[in-house]
């Protein structure tokens, strides 16, 4: 195949495709998925065994809930400023950590919602461009009453990924911390148990757009946490939560993909800590590749915060254009980064096998070379 490195809508599988494909007008009596009711036995079935492969592969602990949503992580930003702001006026603040586009769209809904008295900066990395400079922690900013902590795992625009190196401890245990993880999940073993919500877009590790995955934790649905009721029906995780993302019909055959990318990662790649290794060896492949190509690469992010995920570079002089023309022309699509940041951005999400990245430096060394 063409080696797409979209940062998302992402590539996906060949074999889930595939299964896809074959079950595409088939899937049950003789029809398509997608034609079926979502309260038939055999798509209730199916949504049962996507969230309980989900559950398996992230360890999810009992007292959490799975919701299947729409909306994009979009929506997200306004649901966790809308249901965990802890009343509206319980004198809390909501501390958002700012390291790239999208927690600053969080940011900014957050405010917009709440109003600026609600919500606080800890963090914003805005003036050194979102490049992984990320202040020591003594002079981060919280509030002193939090209605939670909100802060994104992977900037996917920028190429900056937090990973293991979030100062969980810096954050009292009662506090909900609150992530984005619409471009890392999956991408290696994560301890649900120190968060209280987790939200991830699919068009990146888990599926086509059009679901949204929420993992919350049971005790946070309460209404203390949220903002006075009534606001829409569909932003409140009590609705999704009380029926089993069944309040009306959810995205059907996107959860369908989402389940097959599960059984993949099961069963193909065997579980999220062999994904891990897959992920970091491939990273450091390309990462090593733009260190010793003598400056003619060179990314622009903090090397303790470079993202495993999306990786970020600039090509020297005025090469950039002729790059992404002649990677096109090599079998190696989507690599200009994202529009408002130009430069080039490799996303190396789960289905990106390694001899893909592989492809992609030898090309990067030949390109090089001929221009050094
Ligand atoms: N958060 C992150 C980290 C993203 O990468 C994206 C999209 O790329 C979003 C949020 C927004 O997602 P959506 O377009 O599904 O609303």
């Amino acid at each position: 195949r063409i080696l797409n490195f979209s940062a998302g809508p992402g590539l996906m599988p060949a074999t889930v495709l595939a299964t896809a494909a074959a079950e595409m007008s088939t899937f049950s009596q003789g029809h398509s998925l997608m034609e079926l009711s979502h309260r038939s036995a055999p798509f209730e079935k199916l949504l049962e065994e996507t969230e309980v492969s989900f559950r398996r592969l992230l360890n999810i602990p009992s007292n959490y809930k799975v919701l299947f949503m729409q909306g994009g992580a979009t929506l997200q930003f306004s649901c966790i400023a809308l249901n965990l702001c802890a009343g509206a006026n319980a004198g809390t603040k909501a501390d958002y950590i700012v390291t790239g586009a999208w927690s600053q769209k969080g940011h900014e809904e957050a405010v917009r919602l709440l109003g600026s008295d609600r919500v606080n900066l800890v963090v914003n990395t805005k003036s050194s461009k979102h490049n992984g400079d990320i202040p020591p922690l003594s002079t981060w900013n919280f509030s002193d009453k939090q209605s939670f902590v909100f802060y994104c795992d992977n900037e996917t625009v920028h190429g900056v990924e937090f990973g293991s190196k979030f100062p969980f401890h810096a954050i009292a245990k009662d506090v909900p911390i609150v992530c984005d993880m619409s471009s890392s999940i999956l991408s290696q073993p994560v301890d649900v148990s120190k968060f209280g919500l987790i939200f991830a877009g699919a068009q990146k590790n888990m599926g086509p757009a059009g679901v949204t995955v929420v993992i919350v934790r049971e005790d946070l649905l309460v209404a203390s946490y949220k903002y006075p009721q009534p606001f829409p029906l569909m932003l409140d995780y009590s609705t999704y939560a009380t029926s089993h993302s069944m309040h009306n019909t959810p995205p059907t055959y996107p959860i369908y993909l989402c389940g097959l990318v599960f059984k993949w990662l099961e069963t193909k790649i065997g579980g999220l800590i062999e994904m891990e290794k897959i992920n970091a060896a491939k990273a450091a492949c390309l990462y090593e590749a733009i260190e010793n190509s003598n400056g003619f690469y060179s990314c622009p992010v903090k090397k303790d915060y470079r993202s495993r995920m999306n990786v970020t570079f600039l090509v020297k002089g005025d090469f950039e254009k002729e790059f992404l023309a002649e990677a096109e022309k090599n079998g190696m699509i989507q690599l200009a980064g994202h529009r408002s940041v130009g430069g080039v951005r490799a996303s190396l999400y789960n289905a990106m096998p390694l001899d893909g990245v592989q492809a992609l430096v030898s090309f990067m060394k030949e390109f090089a070379s001929a221009r050094f």
